[in-house]
């Protein structure tokens, strides 16, 4: 099975994929972790990408198809994926399109005031990347590993808006092109974590069926 997570930041879609990793053993392939982690080794993929992630622009498609493309030649990647954060523009759709048959890209629907609240109360684990919301809590020790919470520097309330803005201008395009494709599934998000992954797995459900 090959999915696509598509929605504004903090719709959910890195806890969408968790879920839909455990059930389905799939390769939860997010190029935010991918950057990210390229950031922490200082690399030169990493500082390139820095200037652009914490001017909350998309990095460039050339430099994000590239590393798409040798991270799903790798084997691990042949018995299903899930793409959470790519593709975010047109050309990286069509790239992916070349080189695989995705199966559904569900997209969570948001409004801009969840957003903003969901952000700005997010809080990410220093060691283990683990994702938790001020809701629960306001410790800052993580429940999964006990590393320390931290505010993931694009998650400022000044980024996220340039975020919201590269969101719409260049990502939200892709409704249009899986819809004509016939494989979106939107979800709204307001339903909650639980909701969204009910819904994704009544329809995951038809395409293993058949
Ligand atoms: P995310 O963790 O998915 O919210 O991504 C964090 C940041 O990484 C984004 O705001 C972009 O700057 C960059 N990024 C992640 N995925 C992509 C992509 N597919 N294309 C361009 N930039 C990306």
């Amino acid at each position: 099975m090959k999915l696509i997570l598509l929605g504004p930041p903090g719709s959910g879609k890195g806890t969408l994929a968790d879920n839909l990793v455990k059930k389905y053993g799939l390769k939860h392939i997010s190029t935010g972790d991918m950057l990210r982690s390229e950031m922490a080794k200082n690399s030169d993929l990493g500082s390139k990408a820095k200037q652009y992630m914490d001017n909350g622009q998309l990095v460039p498609d050339d430099v994000i198809i590239a590393m798409v493309e040798k991270r799903l030649g790798d084997p691990d990647c042949a018995s299903g994926i899930i793409l959470d954060g790519f593709p975010r523009t047109i050309q990286q759709a069509e790239a992916l399109s070349s080189v695989v048959k995705i199966d559904m890209c569900i997209e969570l629907v948001m409004t801009n005031e969840l957003v903003y609240e969901r952000i700005c109360t997010r809080r990410v684990c220093r060691r283990c990347g683990h994702v938790t919301n001020t809701d629960f809590g306001d410790s800052t020790i993580c429940a999964e590993c006990g590393g320390e919470l931290y505010i993931r520097d694009d998650d400022k309330l000044e980024t996220i808006k340039l975020r919201l803005e590269a969101y719409y201008a260049q990502t939200a395009p892709l409704t249009e092109y899986y819809g004509e494709m016939g494989i979106l599934l939107q979800i709204d998000a307001i339903v909650g974590r639980f909701g969204i992954f009910e819904r994704a797995q009544e329809e995951l459900k038809k395409i293993l069926d058949d």
